[in-house]
């Protein structure tokens, strides 16, 4: 079976097999990972090695805090005003689908967040061009959503925040681990595991340590990114499973000789995919301008929506599943995230010509 969701996602069947080997005891201690103390050595090992081995597939520098926190990337929507801004301060965002918007939405109860720019009036198919923005000489940061998994647009490049003091925030959750980025451009990034890199459950960041020690007052000790930087992601108890998972996939990513070789299949699975829509005669139409379209979620449509149904329907009976469109854009949606094998792709593209030649 191949899962198109957008998240829970399809995992590496490799990592899925190493934790059920590990399942009721791991590596010989006797316990099951959700059994034991997060403050124990097994753990203790385990979540160092997790942040070692993304420092490495990311090559992140000292000078940044890597943390493991709960509460989704939706959580982080106000963690970040709460932790960079006071009330007063600015912040300016890029809307380009409806996770920038709701980030931004969130942020304008903490502090000044203002949508700079929004994508809304082209139906979220275009990235802006950097120049075109009109950021607030003030703003304490600038905030992209660097692939929207329900429009499908990704950020090729990353604009610079006008002033030196300002910093680039980027919610990278569904594009995660699946390219290199040089994390020096950005002042914090945040991701939802649930994509590319491990079960829901777990959200990652990682933020400039210059950054962290002035959040408003009122910030909830949780959402604090100093307390949870300062104590190892262990202030509390940590979604210990799901970080242990993460660190099944990093080690494989690893493996697969790091993000340049993990983009490299990425390309090929989405320009097949991309191939085949722009060369159905019309028949598939993905609405996203070419060269904002995203590597990890690819929607389009049937020009014949009503077979769109059947079209789906019949997928699934094939053994692909989850290719519906999110429910506030309809049509079909193929999330080919890092786990997706290049397989599962082929026999899509196969399907959907075969289900073209059958619906002339
Ligand atoms: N940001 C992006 C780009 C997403 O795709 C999602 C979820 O799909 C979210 C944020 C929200 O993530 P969570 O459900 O982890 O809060």
């Amino acid at each position: 079976l191949f899962n198109f969701a957008a998240g829970p996602a399809t995992l590496p069947e490799s990592v899925i097999l190493k934790a059920q080997a590990d399942l009721f005891n791991y590596q010989g201690c006797g316990m099951s990972v959700m059994e034991m103390s997060h403050r124990g050595k097994e753990f203790d090992f385990i979540i160092k090695k997790a942040e070692s081995d993304l420092r490495s597939l990311l090559s992140i520098s000292s000078d940044y805090a890597v943390i493991f926190l709960q509460g989704g990337a939706t959580t982080q929507f106000a963690a970040l005003p709460l932790n960079l801004c006071s009330p007063d301060d600015s912040a300016d965002y890029v809307v380009t689908g409806s996770w920038s918007d709701k980030a931004c939405k969130e942020a304008q109860k903490f502090c000044k967040a203002k949508t700079i720019w929004s994508g809304k009036p082209d139906k979220y198919t275009k990235i802006p061009s950097f120049d075109s923005l009109e950021q607030n000489s003030n703003a304490k940061y600038l905030h992209i959503c660097s692939n929207e998994t329900i429009h499908g647009v990704e950020f090729k490049d990353y604009p610079t925040p006008l002033n030196e003091n300002s910093i680039l925030v980027a919610d990278m959750s569904s594009n995660f681990c699946s390219k290199p980025v040089d994390v020096s451009k950005f002042g914090m990034i945040y991701a939802g595991a649930q994509k590319n890199v491990g079960p829901s459950g777990v959200t990652i960041a990682i933020v400039r340590k210059d950054l962290m020690g002035s959040s408003q007052p009122i910030t909830p000790v949780m959402l604090d990114f100093k307390t949870q930087a300062d104590n190892a992601s262990l202030y509390n108890t940590p979604p210990c499973f799901a970080i242990y998972i993460c660190g099944l996939v990093f080690e494989d990513l690893l493996q697969q000789g790091g993000l340049v070789e993990v983009e490299k299949k990425n390309v090929k699975k989405a320009s097949i995919l991309y191939d085949a829509i722009d060369g159905s005669d019309g028949f598939y139409v993905c609405p996203v301008e070419k060269s904002v379209r995203s590597m990890m979620n690819v929607p389009f449509t049937l020009k014949k929506s009503e077979l769109e149904k059947k079209f789906i329907e019949e997928a699934a009976l094939e053994g692909m599943v989850q290719l519906k469109g999110h429910r506030s854009v309809g049509g079909v949606r193929a999330s080919i995230y890092n786990a997706m094998p290049l397989a599962g792709v082929e026999k899509l593209v196969a399907f959907m010509k075969d289900f073209q030649a059958r619906h002339p």
